[in-house]
């Protein structure tokens, strides 16, 4: 049976206009936005252009001195009060992503509290901003302050449209920042709601621009533009260095949260069925479409063929389907592209020698709908050099530790990372050594607003949650006083 409500919910919330300095704009050249379970038209959004995009720089110019100078205990509140508005809105904002995104409309639930955590910590940090004293050699006092470094441009991708916006929003607007934001196209329509939710909670006029249109025009104009002092953006690794690159004329700061290609490594000490739950909630989280998704496993190889089976027994349980269908854990990939990728690895995963175990097939369900998909065995390069970005899991076996490690690096990525042993000295020896930013240890989870997200090598440079996160969005300025 299907949630109607929770679908009519969803569609009562969208709105088919971008939001400048709290004004709806709208255009007759617009972008459709589909349903990935059945290809329909949900809605438009305008697409805006060079004129406009402009116009919402000009405004979060407008609006930076009086937002960053203002009392951080009222910024914590706006926050505040927009997180309350969100909750309110839990069943909407989760039907409209899971309409958009094409998520289960119970893990859009969740992605609306995980996002709406962001918030409240960064509120709580907003009351932080912290600064120090010290004495100078010369005699001086010196005194530091943390102060907004500016008007910020934030490009967000699809796959987390609520949690994405709000891990940079909220340090950004606790900081003092002003914002223009650019969505994903695929899934803009919760930026625009999150966006009105904050004006509802307090959020001046100007502070909070949501864009929509072609990527590269609106990006061009926010990363040639010398009064956005930063941006963060999260995305592909080859648009990440464009967008870099676009940035330095400008020297503007720039966070990347990038793309990885996650090692999971299971030791034969490890409990393997735990392993094998976890596993799947780290691979499956969003259809396999997020940027820590383990994308290789490795088994060493006395427990490899246990793992596998019990591995491919309970990937071949999952239930798929629409978003509102009850008890489904993996829904469409976002776009056609997206299955011909599957595609493609699982093609070249086969003429390597692996053998599927589980799935393999497009789903019965037809369109955007893949099997999830377990194989063993063939040649891990591939998942080294690409991630999949869909609900199929390489199983490798390797024979030593060294051996696992230098292949666990050997990839230009290093964003997650995760291991199962129950030998605490290898976990931290082997933790210590792997090239990524955060490391699960006996979890396929390590994403929360507490702990800092973010990666090395090419998956970026930055930290975004935990006490890190405020940084990207403020300078340290001193004030060096001479007491006569
Ligand atoms: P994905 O493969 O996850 O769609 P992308 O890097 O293509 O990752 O997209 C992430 C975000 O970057 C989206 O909001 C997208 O619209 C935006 N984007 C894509 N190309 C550009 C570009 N040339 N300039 C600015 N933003 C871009």
């Amino acid at each position: 049976m299907t949630d109607t409500t929770g679908r009519e919910a969803g569609l009562a919330l969208l709105r088919e206009h971008a939001l400048i300095a709290g004004e709806p704009v709208t255009s007759t050249k617009r972008i459709a936005v589909d349903d990935p379970a059945t290809g329909e038209i949900l809605g438009h959004v305008p697409e805006l252009g060079v004129v406009e995009t402009e116009r919402a720089v000009h405004a979060a110019h407008d609006a930076f001195p009086a937002w960053s100078r203002s009392d951080p205990h009222k910024r914590a509140a706006v926050l505040r009060e927009w997180a309350r508005l969100i909750d309110e809105n839990t069943q909407g904002l989760g039907a409209l992503m899971a309409l958009e995104n094409g998520k289960p409309f119970e893990e859009a639930k969740g992605e609306v509290a995980y996002a709406n955590s962001f918030l409240k910590w960064f509120a709580g940090e907003a009351e932080r901003l912290i600064g120090e004293t010290q004495d100078s050699p010369l005699g001086h006092v010196i005194l530091t302050f943390r102060e907004a470094v500016g008007p910020c441009a934030l490009i967000t991708p699809w796959n987390f449209p609520a949690a994405m916006l709000t891990r940079k929003l909220g340090p950004a607007l606790a900081a003092g920042c002003t914002a223009v934001v650019k969505p994903a196209s695929q899934t803009p329509f919760t930026a625009i709601v999150l966006a009105e939710l904050a004006q509802r909670a307090g959020l001046p006029q100007g502070v909070l621009s949501v864009v929509t249109g072609d990527a590269a025009t609106i990006g061009g104009v926010l990363t040639a533009s010398p009064l956005i002092r930063k941006l963060s953006f999260t995305g592909s690794t080859p648009i990440g260095r464009k967008l870099a690159e676009q940035c330095a004329p400008t020297l503007k700061r720039v966070s990347m949260e990038l793309g990885g290609a996650a090692p999971l490594i299971v030791f034969a000490d490890a409990d393997l069925d735990h392993a094998v739950a976890e596993t799947i909630k780290g691979k499956f989280r969003n259809s396999g479409q997020t940027c820590v998704c383990p994308n290789r496993v490795y088994v060493e190889r006395s427990v490899a063929d246990d793992y596998a089976r019990k591995l491919a027994e309970a990937v071949s349980k999952i239930p798929v389907g629409g978003a509102f269908e009850p008890g489904v854990k993996v829904g469409p990939l976002i776009e056609d592209k997206a299955i011909r990728k599957v595609q493609d690895h699982l093609a070249l995963t086969k003429a390597s020698g692996g053998a599927v175990l589980t799935g393999g097939e497009p789903h019965a369900l037809g369109g955007r709908f893949f099997q999830p998909t377990v194989t063993f065995g063939g040649d891990d390069a591939l998942f080294r050099r690409e991630e999949t970005f869909g609900p199929l899991i390489p199983v490798f076996p390797f024979d030593t530790e060294e051996e696992v490690l230098a292949k666990a690096n050997d990839s230009e990525f290093g964003l997650a990372s995760y291991l199962f042993t129950r030998d605490l000295d290898r976990a931290l020896r082997i933790g210590r050594r792997i090239e990524a930013g955060m490391i699960g240890v006996n979890t396929g989870l390590i994403s929360t607003a507490v702990a800092p997200f973010g990666g090395v090598k090419q998956s970026g440079y930055g930290r975004e949650g935990s006490i890190h996160g405020i940084d990207e969005y403020v300078d340290v300025k001193q004030v060096t006083l001479a007491l006569r």
